[in-house]
């Protein structure tokens, strides 16, 4: 598929007047025709509830949604979709597996999370943390903006019960070591959990052969709908966790003596699920698998090195993720000398440029690099060299009017 082929497959390249050059898929990616097909289709035409009515529309149904999870397992490299759970995204995973963790620990028990973290990866630790008495600890960072695993052993103990840390920071792009943290955890028995929110996006994975225990992520940053995510927990240890939220489909038996729960991944999915939006995230995981993603990294990469030349070019400009490609993806943020990031983003978007500024809800990493806000650009499979090159004019144009 060629590159404006490929750019034909999300809608709103023809739905927005140009200029447009959307650089914040770190934030939401784009719809592509597959999930949009998907989700119109279930709503507007096959639209019944999951898991409870036996009239056909209702089976057709719960069949779609079954097959969004097989879809889902499958980009995910999972070969039994039933440990796959259907959420409405990341921060739901996440809070999930905060509950159920870290309810058994006892006082004094260590969670280590990194500097790197999204807040959806520390907020909700800290809140089961508090609960019982555990402690949270960080992996710091390098000055490149990765995690700085040489000194892990300063943060990981004896009494490390859980390890969660993102696959890919969504500042500064680097890609985390997950096999080395999945290693150094298994040496004093801890758990490990991967936010995979910012990893998802760039191609299709191997999370059994990454190690790790449980990984998050959410449908609208790979290209589905809004409201619908998934998080794949380990057999074993999914068995073992309690439910999270109560309500119906979720259960074996209930009555007032006492209720018992449903096996995984039903005990996790109580109430009515974002059915739409989930099997739009199917089709987009399918649509996905199919594409030739040696080409498609080759690209990013591409213009990850074209952005950061150029970058490099401007003075007032420091990047505060690593310079290079290697062991990186293509999410690039940036301070600009006595520009704050919100005016350069408003003065940008007069130009068709979508970018975000702020600290993109990862404070303790802006504290570690010692800044407030930074702009960040974020490329997806859509991209193209006339978004590097507008936003790099744009830049010069905004820095000339504003510092
Ligand atoms: N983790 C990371 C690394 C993220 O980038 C994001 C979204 N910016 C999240 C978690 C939270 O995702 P969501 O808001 O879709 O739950």
């Amino acid at each position: 598929m060629s590159p404006s082929e490929l750019r034909a497959e999300f809608p709103i390249f023809a739905a927005r007047p140009r200029p447009f050059h959307y650089l914040d898929s770190a934030a939401t990616g784009q719809i592509c025709r597959a999930a949009a097909q998907a989700l119109l289709g279930f709503e507007a035409a096959a639209r019944a509830n999951v898991k409870r009515g036996v009239y056909r529309l209702a089976d057709e149904a719960t069949q779609a949604f079954d097959r969004a999870r097989a879809e889902i397992a499958a980009y995910l490299g999972v070969r039994d979709a039933r440990e796959v759970i259907l959420t409405s995204g990341t921060t739901f995973g996440l809070n999930l597996l905060a509950h159920g963790l870290v309810g058994r620990l006892a006082p004094g028990d260590e969670i280590l999370l990194s500097t790197l973290e999204h807040h959806s990866n520390i907020v909700p630790w800290q809140l089961a943390a508090g609960r019982v008495g555990a402690v949270i600890r960080a992996i710091p960072v390098t000055a490149e903006g990765r995690l700085d695993l040489d000194r892990l052993d300063e943060v990981l103990s004896r009494r490390t019960r859980i390890v969660s840390v993102t696959h890919v920071s969504n500042v500064t792009g680097a890609v985390s070591d997950i096999g080395r943290i999945v290693e150094a955890a298994r040496a004093v028995g801890a758990r490990v959990v991967v936010d995979g929110a910012q990893r998802v996006p760039h191609g299709p994975l191997d999370v059994e052969a990454l190690g790790c225990d449980a990984y998050a992520l959410s449908g609208h940053k790979l290209f589905a709908a809004t409201g619908a995510g998934a998080l794949w927990i380990r057999r074993d240890l999914a068995e073992e966790l309690p439910p999270f939220l109560g309500g119906g489909e979720m259960i074996r038996r209930v009555s007032f003596a006492g209720t018992s729960f449903a096996a995984p991944p039903h005990r996790f999915e109580a109430g009515t699920p974002p059915i739409g939006p989930a099997i739009a995230l199917g089709a987009a995981a399918a649509w996905l698998a199919g594409l030739d993603w040696q080409a498609l990294a080759e690209a990013e990469a591409a213009l990850t090195a074209r952005l950061l030349a150029g970058l490099a070019a401007i003075p007032a400009v420091r990047v505060v993720g690593p310079t290079g490609t290697q062991g990186r993806l293509g999410v690039v943020s940036f301070a600009v000398d006595d520009v704050h990031p919100h005016d350069l983003c408003q003065l940008l978007d007069s130009r068709g440029l979508c970018l975000r500024g702020g600290h993109h809800c990862a404070q303790p990493l802006h504290d570690a690099l010692g800044l407030e806000a930074t702009t960040r650009a974020s490329l997806a499979l859509y991209n193209d060299a006339s978004d590097i090159d507008a936003l790099l004019e744009g830049l010069e144009w905004a820095i000339r009017r504003l510092a």
